[in-house]
């Protein structure tokens, strides 16, 4: 129908399909997911630094992407100074952008398009939604459950309340 207006908004399933063959092709077995295990099987794939910077709180993560003719290499920076289960995130997130392609989208207006994407695949790359199900079926207390993903306890309820396991 011409009547139809194109849908701009968020690609959630490009994002979380993305994060599940992540999982699969790093062979995350199960939860806490290794981010190492998951950076070792991306750097097969792409050149990628991982590094920490420590600059106040404000900003969590970053990610700088270098083009050249024949090679692109990409480094991701967190902030040393925030939590480590934040810091899990902002890796996952910047991973998220990353594969998402966000660095390359050079609209302005996409940005809070490209956060809701990154933070979408952070989620599922952290808890994935297989994991959590069988694991919710033994532990259903959040804080513990938080603690065995190793992400925050608003991280988790967040996940628990969009996969409608609460
Ligand atoms: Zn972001």
């Amino acid at each position: 129908m011409d009547n139809e207006l194109p849908v701009f908004g968020p690609r959630k399933k490009v994002a979380k399909d993305l994060a599940k063959k992540l999982i699969s092709n790093a062979k995350i077995p199960n939860a806490p997911v290794s981010l190492q295990s998951v950076i070792d099987y991306l750097k097969t794939l792409y050149t990628l630094d991982v590094k920490k910077f420590s600059i106040g709180k404000k900003v969590s993560g970053l990610l700088v992407v270098c083009k050249e003719i024949d090679s692109e290499s990409a480094t991701i920076g967190f902030n040393a100074n925030h939590p480590w289960c934040r810091r899990r995130f902002t890796i996952a997130h910047e991973i998220g952008h990353l594969l998402l392609g966000h660095c390359c989208n050079k609209n302005a207006e996409d940005g809070s398009v490209n956060e809701t994407e990154a933070n979408l695949f952070a989620s599922e790359l952290l808890i994935p939604t297989s994991f959590l199900k069988k694991d919710f079926s033994k532990i259903k207390n959040v804080q513990e459950l938080a603690k065995l993903y190793r992400v925050s306890e608003q991280a988790l309820s967040i996940k628990l309340m969009e996969t409608r396991l609460v």
